[in-house]
C-alpha cells in the first residue's frame, strides 16, 4: 500500500472511512514529528496490533510553555515521511495549527488535573492540558481503534489513560517501552540539540535510574534512600541540574515511602543538561 499524507480533517475522515469499509482495524500514533527509532517501534507494535496505521506529526503550540522551545523544535517532515513510507504506514496526519485550532489555541480546554499538576506538570505548567486537548482532538478526528503512546513520556501516558477512562472514549491505549541508545540515554527528538560533552553527561540519568532500581533489587525498601541515590548520582554530575527526582506509584503517581511487593513502583527523572530539558523514567519492581 502507499503512504498517503493529508492535512485536512475532511481528508483524514475520509481515509479511515475507507480503511473502516475494509474490514481494517485503525490504530493511531501521534507524534511531533522528528521521528528516531523509539517512534518506529511505536508504529511497529501499532501496526502488530492493528491493520491499518494512522500516524499524526503535530508540534503542538499549546503543550510548550511560553520560554520552551517550540520555534527552535526540530521540523524534519521529508525524512519524517520517508521513515513512515519505510515503516508501512497508511496515513500521515501533518495538520497546521489552525487545522487543529480552528477558533485558536484558547477555545476549548480538557484538563485532568489531579495527574497533570505534579512532577512534569509543576515544571510545566499548563503542559497537559495541552497534551490532554490535542489528543482528544486526534482522537475525535481519527477515532482509533487503539493509540499507541511511549513509556519515555510515562505521565502522559497516564494523564491519556486517565482522560480516555472519564470520557468514555472508545480508545484502547498501548504503553511501549522506552527504546533507548546502546549506553542507556533515551531517544527523544531533544537529543540532538546537545552538545558531545553534554551529550556524555545525559547519561547520567539512566545510571541514577538504573542505580536505583539495582538498589531495590538489592533489597532497599526507603523511597526517601531512592530518591537520594536518584539525586547523588545526578548531582554529582557537571553541567547537569536536577529539576526532580521521585519514587512513585506507577498508577497514581503519588509519592511512595516505602517499597513494598504489592506496589507497582516507578522512578521519574528530569533534568536539565546544558539547556536542553531531559526527561526519564524506570519501573522499579518489573
Ligand atoms: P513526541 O514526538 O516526542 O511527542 O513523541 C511521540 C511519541 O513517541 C510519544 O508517545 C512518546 O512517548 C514516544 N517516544 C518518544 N521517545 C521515545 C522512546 N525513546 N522510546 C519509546 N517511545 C518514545
Amino acid at each position: 500500500m502507499r503512504l498517503e499524507v493529508v492535512e485536512s480533517v475532511a481528508d483524514v475522515r475520509r481515509a479511515v472511512a475507507e480503511a473502516r469499509a475494509g474490514g481494517r482495524v485503525v490504530g493511531l500514533v501521534p507524534t511531533m514529528g522528528a521521528l528516531h527509532a523509539g517512534h518506529i517501534r511505536l508504529i511497529e507494535r501499532c501496526r502488530d496490533e492493528a491493520g491499518w496505521v494512522a500516524v499524526s506529526i503535530f508540534v503542538n503550540p499549546t503543550q510548550f510553555g511560553p520560554n520552551e522551545d517550540l520555534t527552535r523544535y526540530p521540523r524534519t517532515l521529508d525524512d519524517d515521511l520517508a521513515r513512515c513510507r519505510d515503516a508501512g504506514v497508511d496515513l500521515v496526519w501533518a495538520p497546521t495549527p489552525s487545522t487543529v485550532y480552528p477558533s485558536g489555541p484558547n477555545s476549548t480546554w480538557v484538563e485532568v488535573p489531579v495527574l497533570s499538576d505534579i512532577l512534569e506538570g509543576a515544571s510545566r505548567p499548563g503542559h497537559f492540558r495541552g497534551v490532554a486537548t490535542v489528543v482528544l482532538k486526534l482522537f475525535e478526528v481519527v477515532r482509533p481503534d487503539l493509540a499507541v503512546f511511549g513509556q519515555k513520556d510515562y505521565q502522559q501516558q497516564l494523564v491519556i489513560r486517565r482522560m480516555v477512562a472519564d470520557l468514555h472514549i472508545p480508545v484502547r491505549i498501548v504503553t511501549e517501552p522506552t527504546v533507548r541508545e546502546p549506553d542507556g540515554l533515551a531517544l527523544s527528538s531533544r537529543n540532538r540539540y546537545l552538545s558531545p560533552d553534554e551529550r556524555g553527561s545525559a547519561t547520567i540519568l539512566h545510571g541514577a535510574l538504573a542505580r536505583a532500581r539495582d538498589a531495590v533489587r538489592g533489597g532497599e525498601t526507603s523511597a526517601n534512600r531512592v530518591r537520594q541515590i536518584l539525586r547523588n548520582t545526578i548531582e554529582s554530575t557537571g553541567s547537569v541540574r536536577l529539576d526532580y527526582a521521585e519514587v512513585a506509584d506507577a498508577d497514581t503517581l503519588e509519592s511512595l515511602e516505602r517499597l513494598d511487593p504489592h506496589t507497582r513502583a516507578v522512578a521519574l527523572v528530569a533534568a536539565r543538561v546544558g539547556s536542553t530539558r531531559l526527561i526519564d523514567n524506570l519501573s522499579l519492581t518489573d
